[in-house]
């Protein structure tokens, strides 16, 4: 599948943002896009390699043809500086402008901004989503190994779990993330969102050990193009 890169965008740090949209063989009117986002927290390495992995290979592969976007660093200057935050220390993950938007943090790791939206690397996603509707949004993280999706994508979860075994979880009930993408997604931009949380590196766990156990499952996902038929 081909793809094209897009304007890109710019961090906190002047660093480039870019994207990526694939050149679907026929163009369809009032299409909607797969997006697939990596390392949206800066220092989520696992996730990022996941997400370039998946990108790799769909612009390598004949067998996917569907309007797909992909922004493989989401958080340039964090990852850039191993950092979870971005360049003004900043939760990207938090300062989304969904209803439970809070200026309140548990912890300084999560600061979600002086305001929703406040951050560059989001304005430029949200001028994304306004350009190239999402129908279904895959956002690549490491934590534990879970797939949490807020909106209508368990369809997509549970195929994902039957190749890699990992754990459901529906909502982080535990876990509040004001501000997130699976709060956003779902509330403005009718749009499923799949929080994909990889394992983190061990002794055990090395980059190539975890795109190897998601590879089929993902491969999959996009040939079988249950992606594109799950009900959302
Ligand atoms: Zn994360």
């Amino acid at each position: 599948m081909k793809f094209i890169e897009l304007t890109s965008g710019s961090s906190v740090k002047g660093e480039i943002i870019h994207a990526f949209k694939s050149e679907k063989s026929i163009p369809e009117a009032n299409t909607k896009y797969n997006y697939i986002l990596g390392a949206v927290h800066g220092d989520e390495v696992e996730g990022a390699h996941l997400a370039q992995e998946l990108f790799k290979w769909l612009a390598e592969t004949s067998e996917v043809d569907m309007p797909v976007i992909v922004v493989p660093i989401v958080n340039v200057d964090g990852f850039k500086l191993k950092t979870r935050v971005n360049g003004n220390g900043v939760d990207l993950n938090r300062n989304l402008p969904s209803t439970q938007w809070t200026p309140e943090a548990r912890e300084a790791k999560y600061f979600p901004g002086v305001a929703p939206l406040s951050e560059p690397e989001n304005k430029y996603l949200v001028s994304l989503f306004e350009k190239y509707p999402p129908r279904f949004i895959l956002s690549f993280h490491s934590w534990y190994p879970v797939i949490n999706y807020n909106g209508a994508c368990k369809e997509i979860a549970d195929f994902l779990t039957s190749h890699n075994k990992y754990p459901i979880e529906a909502d982080f009930l535990t876990h509040p993330t004001p501000g997130s993408l699976g709060e956003y997604g779902p509330q403005v931009l009718g749009s499923p969102v799949l929080t994909f949380e990889c394992p983190v590196l061990s002794d055990t766990v090395t980059l190539e050990s975890i795109w190897k156990e998601n590879e089929e499952g993902f491969k999959k996902l996009f040939t079988s193009k249950v992606i594109e038929t799950f009900k959302s």
